[in-house]
């Protein structure tokens, strides 16, 4: 099949500038995840603004931004307080390097994280994939620096997904995202995690005995040789939103203890409010070695990532240069002002929403909305749902039919912007979201499947 390339934008002399941008998108941009043939074939929508949980198109179309621009967004696009803070910040400098120079913002984000984490050392990058690079390579250098090279392997779980490195697709369970590559992937021990039933209270019992039995065998019989675990805690989110129960990150936390093994945990999904919690290491009173924290970081605003750790493992890379203890890692952007300023501001907002209870109040509204599906739709559909992270399962189907994709691409005319994974709808708004707005979001869901035959 010929993909059919509209004119170059400088050829039409009389092209609305939403047609000339959609033209040029096609002709020259390469969009992640995505089938691009598919892509060319189907509509497609370009950005222009947001305001709020709003983004709108360049025809003027308004959508409510309902995957928070991929799990990022907290407090809305255009807040004026983050804006502020970033345009602020420009007026000093944009960017100087984190490699041998230091500035305010750097410094004081890295104090409010070992605040909020209860650790002591902040390590920046740019992305969550690289916050979890550099905790498995801190966790590796580490155990060389201490005399235990042995301690070279990594226990990951089932569904997991960490970022699309090739140390991070390694540890993930991505199935057919990552498969290609399975050839340049290094080793795991794989477990799995308990599961919740869909509103995350109870738990499928036997799926605990079993994930402890599992964790048991493998630190039992390898715990000298493993060097972390690594888990997204609470909620698996690209592994379909699978909800683990309270109380079982505990549990980890102590036989990790147990066996002198490294507990990396990769808040980048949940961390900042999207489960309710700032954090939820530090709401199930857990301190791991390392927290990886990106998405929600900055608000959605910028790409900033930070792995935070223990004085305990900083202090084991010190020593003279020339014994080579140094941790050779680093990102051109590390440490970026303007992402340190906005994610600054973010927190101080965030702490605000959670004192005042305004995000507990968004959270009940939004549980209320998914027990409310869960009458209104028939058992065939799944839903899964804790805090702002949740997912409506369409009806399992043949997956060649992207009956997930169609249904977003349908509930866009009804004003909702939505990625499926498969046939799954992941529902992830941005924590500001109104009951208005989730009453919206709810009519365009029901209009849609209703329009589309699913009722
Ligand atoms: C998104 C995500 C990552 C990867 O972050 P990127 O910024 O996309 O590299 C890692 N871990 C979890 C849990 C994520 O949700």
């Amino acid at each position: 099949m010929k993909v059919n390339i509209d004119p170059a934008p400088e050829n039409r002399v009389d092209a609305p500038l939403g047609a000339e941008v959609d033209a040029l998108d096609l002709r020259r941009t390469w969009h992640p995840f995505t089938q691009m043939r598919e892509y060319a074939s189907l509509p497609r929508v370009q950005i222009e603004s947001g305001q709020g949980c709003w983004l709108t198109d360049v025809n003027g179309k308004r959508y409510l931004d309902a995957n928070a621009s991929i799990w990022t967004n907290v407090h809305g696009h255009q807040d004026p307080d983050l804006n502020t803070a970033i345009i602020d910040q420009l007026g000093r400098v944009a960017h100087s390097t984190y490699l041998g120079l230091g500035h305010e913002p750097g410094a004081r984000l890295a104090d409010k994280l070992c605040s909020l984490t209860g650790l002591d050392r902040v390590f920046y990058s740019d992305n969550g994939s690289n916050a979890v690079e550099i905790a498995l390579k801190l966790s590796f250098q580490y155990f060389q620096l201490i005399g235990q090279p042995k301690r070279r392997r990594v226990i990951a779980f089932s569904n997991a997904y960490h970022g699309d490195t090739f140390g991070t697709m390694s540890l993930g369970d991505c199935g057919a995202f990552h498969a290609r590559f399975d050839a340049w992937k290094f080793s795991v021990e794989r477990i799995s995690a308990p599961v919740c039933d869909e509103f995350g209270g109870e738990v499928i019992s036997s799926s605990m005995v079993e994930s402890f039995a599992a964790l048991d065998a493998v630190l039992d019989s390898l715990g000298d040789e493993v060097a972390a675990i690594i888990l997204e805690p609470w909620v698996q989110g690209a592994g379909g939103m699978l909800l683990q129960p309270r109380g079982y990150l505990r549990e980890v936390q102590a036989r990790c203890r147990k066996h002198s093994v490294h507990l990396i945990l990769d808040e980048v999904f949940v961390g900042f409010g999207r489960c309710g919690p700032l954090l939820v290491g530090s709401e199930e009173g857990v301190t791991p070695d390392f927290y990886c924290l990106a998405k929600g970081l900055t608000a959605g605003y910028l790409p900033l990532a930070a792995t935070v750790t223990s004085e305990a493992i900083y202090a084991a890379f010190l020593g003279e240069f020339g014994e080579f203890k140094a941790f050779f890692h680093g990102h051109t952007f590390t440490g970026n002002p303007l992402g340190c300023v906005v994610a600054l501001k973010s927190i101080e907002k965030l702490e605000v929403l959670i004192a005042t209870g305004q995000l507990a109040s968004t959270i009940t509204a939004f549980d209320t909305f998914y027990r409310e599906l869960r009458t209104e739709l028939p058992e065939t559909f799944k839903l899964r749902q804790r805090g702002l992270a949740s997912a409506l399962d369409l009806p399992a189907g043949d997956a060649n039919q992207r009956r997930g994709m169609h249904f977003c691409i349908a509930l866009r005319e009804n004003g909702v912007l939505l990625r499926a994974l498969g046939d799954s709808l992941l529902i992830v708004p941005p924590l500001v979201i109104s009951s208005d707005e989730i009453s919206f979001l709810k009519s365009a869901l029901l209009e849609t499947l209703r329009s589309n035959a699913y009722l």
